[in-house]
Protein backbone atom coordinates (compact mmCIF):
# COMPACT_ATOMS: atom_id res chain seq x y z
CA UNK A 1 0.00 0.00 0.00
CA UNK A 2 2.74 2.22 0.57
CA UNK A 3 5.62 2.22 -1.17
CA UNK A 4 7.67 5.22 -1.51
CA UNK A 5 9.96 6.14 1.10
CA UNK A 6 11.78 9.53 1.72
CA UNK A 7 14.70 10.00 -1.32
CA UNK A 8 16.84 11.69 1.66
CA UNK A 9 16.51 11.09 5.13
CA UNK A 10 15.39 14.25 7.47
CA UNK A 11 15.38 14.96 11.26
CA UNK A 12 12.22 14.94 12.94
CA UNK A 13 10.61 12.01 11.52
CA UNK A 14 10.35 9.74 14.22
CA UNK A 15 9.07 12.65 16.80
CA UNK A 16 6.15 10.99 18.48
CA UNK A 17 2.61 12.88 18.50
CA UNK A 18 0.45 12.59 21.68
CA UNK A 19 -3.48 12.27 20.19
CA UNK A 20 -6.45 13.07 22.00
CA UNK A 21 -7.46 9.57 22.18
CA UNK A 22 -3.55 9.17 24.42
CA UNK A 23 -2.22 7.75 21.41
CA UNK A 24 1.01 8.24 20.23
CA UNK A 25 1.52 8.36 16.42
CA UNK A 26 5.20 9.57 14.24
CA UNK A 27 5.01 12.77 12.79
CA UNK A 28 3.50 13.20 9.51
CA UNK A 29 4.94 16.60 8.21
CA UNK A 30 2.68 17.76 5.36
CA UNK A 31 3.52 20.98 6.10
CA UNK A 32 7.34 21.53 3.89
CA UNK A 33 6.45 24.11 1.65
CA UNK A 34 6.20 26.21 4.93
CA UNK A 35 9.61 24.88 6.73
CA UNK A 36 10.92 21.86 5.54
CA UNK A 37 12.83 19.30 7.89
CA UNK A 38 16.75 19.82 8.09
CA UNK A 39 17.98 16.97 6.41
CA UNK A 40 20.25 14.29 8.29
CA UNK A 41 23.55 16.23 7.03
CA UNK A 42 22.95 19.58 7.44
CA UNK A 43 22.10 18.58 11.01
CA UNK A 44 25.44 16.60 11.01
CA UNK A 45 27.39 19.49 9.47
CA UNK A 46 26.29 22.22 11.90
CA UNK A 47 27.43 19.41 14.49
CA UNK A 48 30.76 19.80 13.13
CA UNK A 49 30.66 23.19 12.01
CA UNK A 50 29.96 24.93 15.78
CA UNK A 51 32.97 24.65 17.70
CA UNK A 52 34.83 26.35 14.55
CA UNK A 53 32.19 29.53 14.79
CA UNK A 54 34.04 32.78 15.58
CA UNK A 55 33.68 36.46 14.27
CA UNK A 56 34.19 36.60 10.70
CA UNK A 57 35.79 39.05 8.29
CA UNK A 58 37.30 41.14 11.24
CA UNK A 59 39.09 39.31 13.50
CA UNK A 60 42.80 38.12 12.78
CA UNK A 61 42.19 34.76 14.78
CA UNK A 62 42.92 31.63 13.54
CA UNK A 63 38.88 30.61 14.11
CA UNK A 64 38.23 33.67 12.62
CA UNK A 65 40.29 32.83 9.64
CA UNK A 66 38.33 29.35 9.36
CA UNK A 67 34.99 30.78 9.88
CA UNK A 68 35.70 33.72 7.24
CA UNK A 69 36.73 31.01 4.77
CA UNK A 70 33.32 28.60 5.73
CA UNK A 71 31.39 31.37 4.95
CA UNK A 72 32.41 32.51 1.77
CA UNK A 73 32.81 28.90 0.70
CA UNK A 74 28.94 28.59 1.54
CA UNK A 75 28.46 31.92 -0.55
CA UNK A 76 29.98 30.20 -3.37
CA UNK A 77 27.99 26.44 -3.01
CA UNK A 78 24.83 28.53 -2.47
CA UNK A 79 25.56 30.55 -5.85
CA UNK A 80 26.80 27.64 -7.97
CA UNK A 81 23.10 25.40 -6.38
CA UNK A 82 21.05 28.14 -8.47
CA UNK A 83 23.85 28.72 -11.43
CA UNK A 84 25.10 32.15 -10.94
CA UNK A 85 27.12 33.75 -13.40
CA UNK A 86 30.56 34.79 -13.18
CA UNK A 87 29.37 38.07 -12.84
CA UNK A 88 26.30 37.92 -10.16
CA UNK A 89 26.65 38.49 -6.65
CA UNK A 90 25.45 36.02 -4.11
CA UNK A 91 24.22 38.10 -0.84
CA UNK A 92 23.32 35.89 2.03
CA UNK A 93 19.70 37.28 3.53
CA UNK A 94 17.85 35.70 6.03
CA UNK A 95 15.17 34.93 3.81
CA UNK A 96 13.19 35.37 0.43
CA UNK A 97 11.61 38.01 2.02
CA UNK A 98 14.52 39.88 2.85
CA UNK A 99 16.13 38.95 -0.32
CA UNK A 100 12.50 40.38 -2.18
CA UNK A 101 12.97 43.58 -0.52
CA UNK A 102 16.94 44.20 -0.73
CA UNK A 103 15.93 43.91 -4.15
CA UNK A 104 13.11 46.51 -4.42
CA UNK A 105 15.78 48.60 -2.82
CA UNK A 106 18.11 47.77 -6.00
CA UNK A 107 15.82 49.02 -8.85
CA UNK A 108 16.98 51.85 -10.72
CA UNK A 109 15.15 54.58 -11.23
CA UNK A 110 13.28 55.31 -14.79
CA UNK A 111 14.75 58.04 -17.22
CA UNK A 112 11.77 60.12 -15.55
CA UNK A 113 13.27 60.20 -12.13
CA UNK A 114 10.16 58.05 -11.00
CA UNK A 115 11.16 54.98 -9.31
CA UNK A 116 11.34 52.14 -11.70
CA UNK A 117 8.64 49.98 -12.90
CA UNK A 118 7.99 46.88 -11.88
CA UNK A 119 5.51 44.47 -13.44
CA UNK A 120 3.84 41.57 -10.97
CA UNK A 121 0.89 39.09 -11.15
CA UNK A 122 -1.98 38.94 -8.47
CA UNK A 123 -1.10 34.99 -7.22
CA UNK A 124 2.00 36.09 -5.76
CA UNK A 125 2.74 35.37 -1.94
CA UNK A 126 2.97 38.45 -0.33
CA UNK A 127 6.84 38.48 -0.26
CA UNK A 128 6.74 38.75 -4.10
CA UNK A 129 4.24 41.76 -3.81
CA UNK A 130 4.50 43.96 -1.19
CA UNK A 131 8.33 45.21 -1.60
CA UNK A 132 6.97 45.76 -4.79
CA UNK A 133 4.02 47.68 -3.81
CA UNK A 134 5.09 49.66 -1.04
CA UNK A 135 9.30 50.60 -2.86
CA UNK A 136 8.45 50.53 -6.64
CA UNK A 137 6.36 51.90 -9.05
CA UNK A 138 3.81 48.29 -9.66
CA UNK A 139 1.43 47.17 -11.50
CA UNK A 140 -0.31 44.61 -10.70
CA UNK A 141 -1.45 42.19 -13.57
CA UNK A 142 -4.84 40.93 -12.07
CA UNK A 143 -5.19 38.33 -14.75
CA UNK A 144 -8.73 38.85 -14.15
CA UNK A 145 -10.02 38.03 -17.29
CA UNK A 146 -7.91 34.43 -16.74
CA UNK A 147 -10.00 32.85 -13.76
CA UNK A 148 -9.57 29.43 -14.39
CA UNK A 149 -8.00 30.52 -17.77
CA UNK A 150 -4.59 29.09 -19.45
CA UNK A 151 -1.32 30.03 -18.76
CA UNK A 152 -1.29 30.43 -22.84
CA UNK A 153 -3.67 33.36 -22.37
CA UNK A 154 -1.98 34.65 -19.29
CA UNK A 155 1.82 34.99 -21.45
CA UNK A 156 -0.57 36.98 -23.94
CA UNK A 157 -1.63 39.34 -21.58
CA UNK A 158 1.69 39.49 -20.15
CA UNK A 159 3.21 40.20 -23.64
CA UNK A 160 0.56 42.91 -24.32
CA UNK A 161 0.87 44.46 -20.82
CA UNK A 162 4.85 44.67 -20.63
CA UNK A 163 4.60 45.94 -24.25
CA UNK A 164 1.73 48.30 -23.33
CA UNK A 165 3.47 49.57 -20.35
CA UNK A 166 7.09 49.61 -21.74
CA UNK A 167 9.82 50.64 -20.03
CA UNK A 168 9.04 48.23 -17.31
CA UNK A 169 12.52 47.79 -15.66
CA UNK A 170 11.69 44.46 -13.65
CA UNK A 171 8.93 41.47 -14.19
CA UNK A 172 8.95 39.93 -10.67
CA UNK A 173 6.87 36.07 -10.92
CA UNK A 174 7.11 33.10 -9.47
CA UNK A 175 9.06 29.74 -9.93
CA UNK A 176 6.69 27.56 -8.13
CA UNK A 177 2.87 28.89 -6.70
CA UNK A 178 2.82 28.48 -2.67
CA UNK A 179 -0.65 28.06 -3.24
CA UNK A 180 -1.26 25.33 -5.69
CA UNK A 181 2.48 24.11 -6.46
CA UNK A 182 2.04 25.53 -10.40
CA UNK A 183 4.50 27.05 -12.25
CA UNK A 184 4.70 29.59 -15.31
CA UNK A 185 7.13 28.22 -17.99
CA UNK A 186 10.30 30.12 -17.12
CA UNK A 187 11.66 30.36 -21.07
CA UNK A 188 8.71 31.94 -21.79
CA UNK A 189 7.88 34.44 -19.33
CA UNK A 190 12.16 35.25 -19.66
CA UNK A 191 11.40 35.84 -23.57
CA UNK A 192 8.91 37.90 -22.62
CA UNK A 193 10.78 40.32 -20.17
CA UNK A 194 13.85 40.32 -21.77
CA UNK A 195 12.05 40.97 -25.47
CA UNK A 196 10.64 44.37 -23.71
CA UNK A 197 14.10 45.27 -21.96
CA UNK A 198 12.70 44.49 -18.84
CA UNK A 199 14.80 42.29 -15.89
CA UNK A 200 13.58 39.19 -14.46
CA UNK A 201 13.28 37.83 -10.96
CA UNK A 202 11.90 34.53 -9.95
CA UNK A 203 10.65 34.19 -6.37
CA UNK A 204 12.42 30.60 -5.68
CA UNK A 205 10.84 29.76 -2.48
CA UNK A 206 8.77 26.92 -3.56
CA UNK A 207 10.68 25.91 -6.56
CA UNK A 208 14.81 25.82 -6.02
CA UNK A 209 14.29 22.87 -3.16
CA UNK A 210 12.21 20.77 -5.74
CA UNK A 211 13.49 21.51 -8.84
CA UNK A 212 16.91 21.80 -10.71
CA UNK A 213 17.37 25.89 -11.27
CA UNK A 214 19.95 27.56 -13.10
CA UNK A 215 20.23 31.09 -13.85
CA UNK A 216 22.84 31.00 -16.43
CA UNK A 217 20.72 28.48 -18.19
CA UNK A 218 17.18 30.18 -17.93
CA UNK A 219 18.51 33.85 -18.34
CA UNK A 220 16.51 34.90 -15.17
CA UNK A 221 17.90 37.65 -13.90
CA UNK A 222 17.56 37.44 -10.24
CA UNK A 223 16.56 34.25 -7.96
CA UNK A 224 15.15 34.19 -4.29
CA UNK A 225 14.95 31.44 -1.66
CA UNK A 226 15.03 30.54 1.54
CA UNK A 227 17.20 28.14 3.31
CA UNK A 228 14.23 26.80 5.93
CA UNK A 229 12.54 25.68 2.94
CA UNK A 230 15.39 24.15 1.28
CA UNK A 231 15.91 21.50 4.27
CA UNK A 232 17.96 23.84 6.96
CA UNK A 233 17.42 25.68 9.44
CA UNK A 234 15.59 29.02 9.64
CA UNK A 235 17.63 32.17 9.86
CA UNK A 236 19.49 32.11 6.04
CA UNK A 237 18.29 32.37 2.49
CA UNK A 238 19.87 33.92 -0.31
CA UNK A 239 19.39 36.94 -3.42
CA UNK A 240 21.63 35.80 -6.14
CA UNK A 241 21.69 38.03 -9.79
CA UNK A 242 23.13 40.76 -12.06
CA UNK A 243 25.82 42.73 -10.35
CA UNK A 244 25.28 46.28 -11.50
CA UNK A 245 22.01 47.15 -9.71
CA UNK A 246 23.26 45.55 -6.48
CA UNK A 247 26.19 47.48 -6.68
CA UNK A 248 24.51 50.82 -6.75
CA UNK A 249 21.26 50.02 -5.10
CA UNK A 250 20.42 50.95 -1.63
CA UNK A 251 22.34 49.17 1.05
CA UNK A 252 20.01 47.13 2.59
CA UNK A 253 21.03 47.49 5.76
CA UNK A 254 23.13 50.09 7.17
CA UNK A 255 25.54 49.23 9.86
CA UNK A 256 29.72 47.87 10.30
CA UNK A 257 30.82 45.82 7.21
CA UNK A 258 28.59 47.87 4.61
CA UNK A 259 31.05 50.32 3.93
CA UNK A 260 34.23 51.83 2.86
CA UNK A 261 34.75 54.70 4.72
CA UNK A 262 32.83 56.83 7.14
CA UNK A 263 33.04 60.73 8.11
CA UNK A 264 30.76 61.96 10.46
CA UNK A 265 29.28 63.77 7.11
CA UNK A 266 29.43 61.07 4.33
CA UNK A 267 30.07 57.58 3.85
CA UNK A 268 31.15 55.58 0.99
CA UNK A 269 29.93 52.20 0.65
CA UNK A 270 30.97 49.07 -0.30
CA UNK A 271 29.91 47.23 -3.62
CA UNK A 272 29.33 43.56 -3.84
CA UNK A 273 27.50 41.63 -1.43
CA UNK A 274 28.91 43.15 2.08
CA UNK A 275 27.08 46.03 0.54
CA UNK A 276 23.93 44.53 1.59
CA UNK A 277 24.88 42.63 4.71
CA UNK A 278 25.84 44.65 7.36
CA UNK A 279 26.07 43.55 10.80
CA UNK A 280 27.73 40.03 12.06
CA UNK A 281 26.61 37.57 9.30
CA UNK A 282 24.72 34.04 10.40
CA UNK A 283 27.69 31.83 9.58
CA UNK A 284 26.05 28.89 10.55
CA UNK A 285 23.28 29.63 8.67
CA UNK A 286 24.99 30.27 5.37
CA UNK A 287 26.84 27.00 5.74
CA UNK A 288 23.98 25.00 6.89
CA UNK A 289 22.28 26.33 3.91
CA UNK A 290 25.20 24.90 1.89
CA UNK A 291 25.26 22.02 3.02
CA UNK A 292 21.38 21.48 2.09
CA UNK A 293 22.39 22.63 -1.65
CA UNK A 294 25.19 20.53 -1.52
CA UNK A 295 22.86 17.44 -0.86
CA UNK A 296 19.77 18.12 -3.14
CA UNK A 297 22.47 18.74 -6.28
CA UNK A 298 24.07 15.78 -5.42
CA UNK A 299 20.55 13.91 -5.95
CA UNK A 300 19.23 13.08 -9.41
CA UNK A 301 16.76 15.39 -10.53
CA UNK A 302 14.16 13.32 -12.56
CA UNK A 303 14.36 11.08 -9.61
CA UNK A 304 13.22 14.17 -6.84
CA UNK A 305 10.70 15.24 -9.52
CA UNK A 306 8.88 11.43 -9.50
CA UNK A 307 9.17 11.38 -6.28
CA UNK A 308 7.80 14.32 -5.58
CA UNK A 309 5.42 13.92 -8.24
CA UNK A 310 3.90 10.62 -7.50
CA UNK A 311 3.28 12.23 -4.07
CA UNK A 312 1.74 14.95 -5.31
CA UNK A 313 -0.14 12.35 -8.01
CA UNK A 314 -1.46 10.38 -4.57
CA UNK A 315 -2.95 13.33 -2.78
CA UNK A 316 -4.89 15.07 -5.32
CA UNK A 317 -6.30 12.17 -7.01
CA UNK A 318 -7.02 10.68 -3.06
CA UNK A 319 -8.82 14.09 -1.90
CA UNK A 320 -10.34 14.59 -4.85
CA UNK A 321 -12.17 11.15 -4.71
CA UNK A 322 -13.83 12.22 -1.44
CA UNK A 323 -16.89 14.05 -1.63
CA UNK A 324 -16.66 17.48 -0.38
CA UNK A 325 -13.28 17.76 -1.09
CA UNK A 326 -12.16 20.56 -3.66
CA UNK A 327 -8.43 20.91 -4.65
CA UNK A 328 -7.41 24.46 -5.62
CA UNK A 329 -6.04 25.59 -9.39
CA UNK A 330 -5.13 28.50 -11.11
CA UNK A 331 -4.37 27.61 -14.44
CA UNK A 332 -5.82 24.59 -16.70
CA UNK A 333 -2.64 24.12 -18.68
CA UNK A 334 -0.41 23.97 -15.61
CA UNK A 335 2.49 21.45 -16.33
CA UNK A 336 4.54 19.71 -13.61
CA UNK A 337 3.71 21.72 -10.51
CA UNK A 338 5.74 20.85 -7.07
CA UNK A 339 4.51 18.75 -4.19
CA UNK A 340 2.08 21.08 -2.87
CA UNK A 341 -1.98 20.68 -2.50
CA UNK A 342 -4.46 23.22 -1.28
CA UNK A 343 -8.07 22.50 -0.58
CA UNK A 344 -11.17 22.85 0.93
CA UNK A 345 -13.84 20.41 2.41
CA UNK A 346 -17.19 21.49 2.36
CA UNK A 347 -19.03 22.17 5.52
CA UNK A 348 -15.26 21.99 7.43
CA UNK A 349 -13.79 25.01 8.64
CA UNK A 350 -10.04 25.08 7.14
CA UNK A 351 -8.75 25.80 10.82
CA UNK A 352 -11.21 22.62 12.09
CA UNK A 353 -9.93 20.47 9.15
CA UNK A 354 -6.26 21.17 10.37
CA UNK A 355 -6.58 20.92 13.72
CA UNK A 356 -8.34 17.65 13.44
CA UNK A 357 -5.42 16.27 11.35
CA UNK A 358 -3.35 17.19 13.82
CA UNK A 359 -4.99 16.30 16.99
CA UNK A 360 -6.79 12.97 15.94
CA UNK A 361 -3.98 11.47 13.22
CA UNK A 362 -0.59 13.71 13.92
CA UNK A 363 -0.50 15.20 10.41
CA UNK A 364 0.86 18.47 10.44
CA UNK A 365 -0.30 20.79 7.35
CA UNK A 366 -1.21 24.70 7.07
CA UNK A 367 -4.39 26.84 6.65
CA UNK A 368 -5.44 29.96 6.08
CA UNK A 369 -4.43 32.16 3.15
CA UNK A 370 -1.05 31.17 2.80
CA UNK A 371 0.11 35.16 2.76
CA UNK A 372 -1.52 35.28 -0.52
CA UNK A 373 -4.87 37.06 -0.30
CA UNK A 374 -5.65 38.02 -3.42
CA UNK A 375 -4.98 34.93 -4.95
CA UNK A 376 -6.97 33.19 -2.45
CA UNK A 377 -9.99 35.61 -3.16
CA UNK A 378 -9.77 34.95 -6.95
CA UNK A 379 -10.07 31.29 -6.35
CA UNK A 380 -12.89 31.92 -3.93
CA UNK A 381 -11.46 30.77 -0.61
CA UNK A 382 -11.90 34.20 0.98
CA UNK A 383 -12.10 32.00 3.87
CA UNK A 384 -8.90 30.17 3.84
CA UNK A 385 -8.34 26.56 2.67
CA UNK A 386 -6.08 23.75 3.49
CA UNK A 387 -2.25 22.98 3.07
CA UNK A 388 -0.81 19.85 2.22
CA UNK A 389 3.17 19.89 1.16
CA UNK A 390 5.54 17.03 0.22
CA UNK A 391 9.36 17.27 -0.42
CA UNK A 392 12.20 14.64 -0.81
CA UNK A 393 11.97 13.57 3.24
CA UNK A 394 8.34 12.35 2.63
CA UNK A 395 7.22 9.13 2.37
CA UNK A 396 4.05 7.35 0.69
CA UNK A 397 2.52 6.01 3.77
CA UNK A 398 2.59 10.05 5.10
CA UNK A 399 0.25 10.88 1.96
CA UNK A 400 -2.06 8.32 2.44
CA UNK A 401 -2.69 8.68 6.52
CA UNK A 402 -3.60 12.17 4.78
CA UNK A 403 -5.89 10.97 2.50
CA UNK A 404 -7.45 8.02 4.87
CA UNK A 405 -7.44 11.02 7.95
CA UNK A 406 -9.71 13.69 5.35
CA UNK A 407 -12.06 10.57 4.11
CA UNK A 408 -12.59 9.67 8.15
CA UNK A 409 -13.81 13.44 8.68
CA UNK A 410 -16.17 13.12 5.81
CA UNK A 411 -17.62 10.09 7.15
CA UNK A 412 -17.57 10.49 10.96
CA UNK A 413 -17.37 14.11 11.25
CA UNK A 414 -14.60 15.60 13.56
CA UNK A 415 -16.06 13.91 16.97
CA UNK A 416 -16.80 15.53 20.34
CA UNK A 417 -14.34 18.04 20.45
CA UNK A 418 -15.77 20.02 17.95
CA UNK A 419 -18.50 22.37 17.66
CA UNK A 420 -21.32 23.46 14.44
CA UNK A 421 -21.80 27.01 14.17
CA UNK A 422 -24.13 28.13 11.16
CA UNK A 423 -23.80 24.49 9.58
CA UNK A 424 -20.21 24.72 9.65
CA UNK A 425 -17.75 22.67 11.48
CA UNK A 426 -15.36 24.89 13.80
CA UNK A 427 -12.63 24.55 16.28
N1 LIG B 1 7.50 33.14 -1.65
C1 LIG B 1 6.89 31.96 -1.61
C2 LIG B 1 6.38 31.36 -2.89
C3 LIG B 1 6.74 31.31 -0.39
O1 LIG B 1 6.13 30.13 -0.33
C4 LIG B 1 7.22 31.92 0.78
C5 LIG B 1 7.04 31.28 2.14
N2 LIG B 1 5.77 30.77 2.38
C6 LIG B 1 7.87 33.13 0.66
C7 LIG B 1 8.00 33.71 -0.57
C8 LIG B 1 8.45 33.82 1.86
O2 LIG B 1 9.47 33.03 2.38
P1 LIG B 1 10.13 33.41 3.77
O3 LIG B 1 9.03 33.40 4.78
O4 LIG B 1 11.13 32.34 3.99
O5 LIG B 1 10.73 34.75 3.60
Amino acid sequence: RNPAGPLLPVVGHDTLVPLVDGRQVPYANLDVAASAPALKAVADRVVEVLPLYASVHRGAGYLSQVSTALYEAARRTIGDFVGAREDDLTIVTRNTTDSLNLLAGCVPTGADGEPGRVLVLDVEHHANLLPWQRDTNATVLTGAATVAATIAELQEELADAVAAGAPYALLAVTGASNVTGESLPLDEIVAVAHAAGARIALDGAQLVPHRRFSLAESGVDYVAFSGHKTYAPFGAGALVGRADWLDTGTPYLAGGGAVRRVRTTETVWQTGPARHEAGSPNVIGAVALAAACEALAALDPEEVRAHEGSLRRRLVEGLESIDRVQVARVWEDAADPVGVVTFTVAGYDPGLVAAYLSAEHGIGVRDGRFCAHPLLGRLGFDAGAVRASVGVGTSGEEVVRLVEAVQALVADGPGAAYDVVDGLWVV
